[in-house]
């Protein structure tokens, strides 16, 4: 049996015109000869209201129940799309995340999938050609509803691709691919004809927010190949795959970039051990992420930490940071909101040297101070202040050619 996972996000599945593009997509996956899961989203903006009832009933919305409610936008999607597919007569039904099922851990609001039942959904595929299923959620092993997180109906693709054995999760939204860089700030960025699951891994959690990241683990995970296309055109898109040697050519990929950062430093603290994590244990405790970090040599037994942190983190890390400070012996608290991060991201870079070099030598060249730079294998980050963000991401798109049509 030949299976072919389609996943439609809430702007393909918004209303009847285009709930009746989504069916074109899924008559001309059923010609190809394939069985055929549809995954859908809410339809667009239905999630966000969903979540703002909630807060209006209540100040601390009980986390089970924002599943049980949340999860109603997808089946609303999956009913109406069924009814679409019956009317061409196709052989379809719809399935609910705990119809499948579809086991998930009881972390509510963004829970884990720990198990699908594949047997089940192969006998369902005997009787119908297409199942139509609710994506984002899923059951715990006593069956209460969960939802994976936002974005998580993607997740619920993959994941259903994996089991499944599906060749291609095709993610259909409204954009035609992934780009080289935001099109929005740089008129030079290109659709990618691939991408490596890694280098998908570090632009998504850079807010290039085409993919939840959960979906690329998943497919990184389990060898899926996903592809993401439009559901307005007839183009290919960008597949996100496992690296090869045409990628490597390529020294760097794409440039992401995130304005949502804020910089903080503690000055003068002890150079002694246990400081790192005297500062940064209650952080952790406290559920905040923290981004970039560096710590400077030591002057006379003191130095600075400085680190990154989500803007809405912020207030609750300065009020841990006084009381820190006051522990440890630091001098002071500094922060910094008018901060962003830019990277450029390839796998490239793990075969050639003098990537950093080069791109600090573009920023330079701009005047453009350098704040905060981190490199990993795949990935330069610097910091910079925000007002430059637009202008650095097309200097380095520039200087690695992205806009060079190199296929
Ligand atoms: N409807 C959910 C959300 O808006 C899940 C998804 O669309 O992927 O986050
Ligand atoms: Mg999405």
């Amino acid at each position: 049996m030949k299976i072919l996972v389609q996943k439609f996000g809430g702007t393909s599945v918004a209303n009847l015109e285009c709930m009746k593009k989504v069916r074109e997509k899924v008559l001309a996956g059923l010609a190809r000869g394939n069985k055929m899961v549809v995954v859908l989203s809410a339809r667009s903006g239905e999630t966000n209201r969903l979540l703002a009832l909630a807060d209006e009933w209540s100040n601390t919305p009980d986390k089970a129940e924002c599943d049980v409610l949340v999860s109603t936008g997808e089946q609303v999607s999956i009913a109406l799309f069924t009814m679409l597919l019956k009317d061409a007569g196709v052989r379809a039904r719809s399935l609910l995340g705990w119809q499948i099922p579809m086991t998930t851990d009881d972390d509510y609001g963004r829970a884990r999938i720990t198990d699908i039942d594949s047997a089940k959904l192969r006998a369902a595929l005997e009787e119908y050609d297409v199942l139509v299923v609710a994506g984002f959620q899923g059951c715990t092993e006593d069956g209460r509803i969960t939802t994976l997180g936002r974005g998580g109906s993607d997740t619920s693709a993959v994941a259903l691709a994996a089991a499944l054995g599906s060749v291609e999760c095709e993610i259909y939204t409204d954009v035609d691919g992934v780009y080289t860089t935001d099109p929005n700030i740089c008129s030079t960025a290109r659709k990618m004809d691939r991408v490596a699951y890694e280098e998908m891994l570090e632009m998504a959690s850079m807010g290039a927010k085409v993919l939840h990241i959960r979906s690329v683990e998943f497919a990184k995970k389990y060898k899926v190949p996903v592809r993401v296309r439009s559901t307005f055109t007839d183009d290919p898109g960008t597949l996100v795959t496992q690296e090869d040697s045409s990628m490597e050519a390529l020294l760097v990929s794409g440039i992401a970039y995130d304005k949502d950062q804020a910089r903080v430093t503690l000055h003068e603290v002890p150079d002694v051990p246990g400081i790192a994590a005297a500062v940064f244990g209650p952080l952790s405790e406290k559920g905040v992420l923290v981004d970039m970090i560096v710590q400077n040599t030591s002057l006379d037994g003191h130095t600075d930490i400085t680190f990154t942190v989500s803007r809405k983190d912020l207030n609750q890390t300065l009020a841990i940071m006084d009381e820190v400070a006051r522990k440890i012996g630091a001098s002071e608290v500094v922060h910094d909101v008018n901060v962003a991060k830019v990277s450029a991201i390839g796998v490239g870079m793990r075969n050639h040297s003098g990537v950093a070099a080069r791109a600090f030598a573009a920023l330079t060249q701009e005047g453009i101070n350098i704040l905060m730079i981190s490199t990993s294998e795949i990935k330069i980050t610097i910091l910079i202040q925000e007002k430059y963000v637009e202008l650095a991401v097309r200097i380095l798109h520039d200087t690695f050619g992205l806009d060079w049509d190199i296929n």
